[in-house]
């Protein structure tokens, strides 16, 4: 059997949740097997995984799991994984993967691909999956030899299908530890639009913008795009934006369908965190920034005239 392990945020799953179900499904497929679905804490709402190839969902409900530990929720989802019989594990790769995949692959002495992009294929007991390597610049090829194994999926590369119809949820009880750690407080700052690493539209500023006092600009272009907000790391540690907007090498990378870069010169440490992007477009008044080289779109100008004028265009845009 194939495990998905998915998360869901205030009882909402997010479209990376339904891109690991889907696959899953198409994991359990190539190997001639089910995929099952685990959540924990979650309600009813997680039969709706069935309609992207889960032909179980397990919910695990614990005290010792209300908030985020990566222990006892490694040992809860190792606990489950057993239980249940799974050879194949799967994660999201995002914070919450990230914490887990070692833990995992350690608890059920399995072979571990982290942020993979490709549907393993097949060959005897081996799996060999593709991950992106040098920032996205290379892939590389790995095969997972051992008789349990844990993958993580990288956002945006395996688009969510819907196959089936609504499961089901059964409940599981699997041993769960005390957490070591407990989340008191959580402050969300990023408004209602999506957090970066899941957004599909990301508006991005750099120095060019010379001041944090200038960034309504880009609020209103990112507000009628409906895009998530970004920028290059200087402008995180001046303290112009918050730090959790910081893409890049050293910040969060991204993988969105479109990428607007503003005032931002393209160094190499920026590319490394969004080169992924399918779309980017890059302003900037120097022809020679290096971003252009990685631009599908190019517009040379100066930011201050031409991103009102592209907010306007996209609201007439929308309005009609
Ligand atoms: C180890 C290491 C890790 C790093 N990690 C990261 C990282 O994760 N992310 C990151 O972003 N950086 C990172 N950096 C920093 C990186 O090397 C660059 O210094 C940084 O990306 C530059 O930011 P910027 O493009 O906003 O600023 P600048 O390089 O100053 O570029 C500003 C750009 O704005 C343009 N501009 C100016 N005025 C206007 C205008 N009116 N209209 C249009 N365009 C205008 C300029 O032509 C210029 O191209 C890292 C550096 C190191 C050494």
């Amino acid at each position: 059997m194939v495990l998905v392990f998915v998360e869901a945020t205030k009882g909402q799953f997010k479209k990376t949740a339904f891109e690991a179900v889907t696959y899953g499904n198409k994991t359990a497929q190539a190997l001639g097997t089910t995929c099952a679905a685990l959540t924990i804490g979650t309600d009813g709402d997680a039969g709706q995984l069935g309609k992207y190839g889960a032909s179980k969902v397990y919910n695990i409900s614990s005290d010792n799991l209300a908030s985020f530990d990566s222990q006892a929720y490694a040992a809860a989802i190792g606990n489950a994984a057993q239980a249940l019989g799974a050879k194949v594990l799967i994660l999201n790769h995002n914070s919450t993967g990230k914490a887990l995949l070692g833990r995992l692959a350690a608890r059920l002495n399995a072979g571990s691909v982290a942020g993979a992009k490709s549907v393993p294929v097949v060959e005897g007991n081996i799996l060999k999956v593709k991950k992106g390597v040098f920032s996205g610049k290379a892939t590389a090829e790995y095969a997972i030899t051992s008789d349990v194994k844990v993958i993580s999926l990288a956002g945006n590369e395996v688009p969510p299908e819907e196959t089936g119809a609504a499961v089901g949820v059964e409940s599981l009880t699997v041993d769960v530890p005390a957490p070591k750690t407990k989340v008191l407080e959580v402050n969300l700052q990023a408004g209602d639009t999506a957090p970066l690493p899941e957004a599909e539209l990301v508006v991005s500023a750099g120095r060019g913008m010379k001041g944090p006092e200038n960034w309504g600009i880009i609020e209103d272009l990112a507000k009628a795009l409906g895009a998530t907000t970004a920028c290059s790391r200087p402008v995180a540690d001046t303290g112009w934006r918050p730090h959790h907007e910081h893409v890049g090498q050293t910040g969060v990378a991204i993988k969105p369908n479109l990428y607007i870069a503003i005032g931002i010169s393209g160094a190499i440490q920026h590319l490394a965190g969004v080169n992924q992007s399918k779309v980017i477009v890059v302003i900037n008044k120097d022809p020679e920034a290096p971003f252009f080289k990685a631009a599908d779109y190019g517009v040379v100008a100066d930011l201050f005239d031409v991103v009102p004028k592209l907010t306007e265009a996209v609201k007439k845009f929308k309005a009609a």
